[in-house]
């Protein structure tokens, strides 16, 4: 199996897997009992927070665990736009976010929250300009994602920052394509609360961490025993804290040697598409972009048919759209992007990772120019095209 879809999972790291196991095992104490049997969760769990704190730039009591990515920006949206209801009632995102962004905001505006969806470019970049107009007195919060997921489009977080720390307003960061794959310093990049995911990076799945910078509160979504203090309640999933923990240490030692590695094969990958494939229109930013990702629109085609093509060559990969009450939605981003809905459905999205090798690379190239062929003498829309 050739697998190209890292920004959907990642494979869980062997190395994680075996410092995890012993807290699926023997070492089964309550973290927040008394005796010294507890004490070794505790451990597992505080060593955890130490090399998320590492990765990141922070400081250990700026890190609470989660469930994951989407609990960690459910927690920072509505947390800070309930905590500071009083001062006011607006929120500014973009139109590019993930579902667990949007969707956080959409149900703020049911509570009678304004939200404002920022615009992007033809690259996927925010509008800086649209962001300083649209900051209020009554704003709270801006979130904007660090790097987007399907087109891997990297934010100008630190500009970004600096707007709203002359506007007193905070701001909040989706990583959970950017932690364990680029380098990050939350300090350098002047945000008040970032979300990141274990298992995009190598770690397990449901498990992931939010940084909220000291001094900023959060009103906690889930009220219970008053775990990572007071901040998300509930027993910690301790071998999930543990294997984020792991994975986090192992990216700081080798996250810059895989990025680079990556890089090469994404850019043969993409050379070699272009070459290949006529009519195709490669998606994202051309420098400012996650290098392990390639999102292109392959004209006069479904991506979802190009997608089960390659899984019947055991090749896993991706396409920005939603399978929605049974139609076929373009991808939300590829939309606000300006790229057209009929080419939008045409969109394939490769992501890479450090399991991916050059011969794979090359399998791809080898396999994808036929299948595209084949789909293309099937569309009505080629065959009107080449009349
Ligand atoms: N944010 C982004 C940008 C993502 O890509 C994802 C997952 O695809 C999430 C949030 C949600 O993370 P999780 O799957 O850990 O809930």
């Amino acid at each position: 199996m050739i697998y190209m879809d890292h920004n959907a999972t990642a494979p869980l790291d062997k190395r994680v897997l075996d410092k995890m196991m012993p807290f699926l095992t023997d070492v089964y104490s309550n973290p927040s009992s008394v005796y010294r049997f507890a004490q070794e969760s505790k451990k597992g769990v505080e060593d955890a927070r130490g090399f998320v704190a590492q990765l990141l730039g922070a400081a250990t009591d700026e890190i609470t665990f989660t469930s994951g990515g989407t609990e960690s920006d459910n927690t920072a949206i509505k947390g800070i736009a309930l905590m500071y209801r009083d001062k006011g009632n607006h929120i500014i995102t973009s139109k590019i976010e993930h579902h667990a962004v949007l969707h956080a905001c959409e149900f703020l505006e049911k509570q009678g929250f304004e939200v404002t969806y920022l615009d992007v470019d033809e690259y996927g970049v925010v509008d800086l300009e649209q962001l300083k107009k649209t900051i209020k007195d009554e704003t709270t919060l801006v979130s904007i994602m660090h790097a987007n997921n399907e087109v891997g489009t990297i934010e100008p977080i630190k500009e970004i920052a600096d707007i709203c720390r002359d506007k007193k307003v905070y701001f909040h960061t989706d990583a959970v394509q950017t932690v364990g794959k680029i380098k990050i310093d939350v300090k350098d990049l002047g945000v008040d609360l970032l979300s990141l995911s274990a298992h995009k990076f190598y770690g397990p799945k449901g498990v992931g961490a939010l940084y909220v910078k000291k001094g900023v509160k959060v009103l906690p979504l889930l009220h219970g025993g008053g775990h990572e203090k007071g901040k998300r309640s509930g027993t910690e999933n301790v071998a999930g804290i543990v294997g984020l923990g792991e994975a986090a240490r192992l990216a700081s030692e080798e996250q810059e040697a895989q990025e680079k590695r990556i890089a090469a094969l994404r850019d043969k990958l993409q050379t070699g598409i272009t070459e290949k494939i006529p009519e195709i229109k490669i998606n994202g930013h051309p420098e400012q972009r996650l290098t392990n990702t390639l999102n292109f629109c392959i004209r006069h085609i479904e991506g979802e048919s190009i997608l089960i093509n390659l899984d019947f060559e055991d090749i896993c990969a991706s396409s920005g759209s939603a399978c929605t009450s049974g139609s076929l939605e373009p991808s939300h981003v590829l939309l606000a992007m300006g790229i057209p809905a009929e080419v939008a459905h045409g969109s394939l999205w490769l992501s890479l990772g450090k399991q991916n090798t050059e011969a794979q690379v090359d399998k791809v190239l080898e396999v994808l120019p036929p299948i595209v062929e084949k789909l293309r003498q099937m569309s009505p829309f080629w065959q009107h095209k080449s009349r």
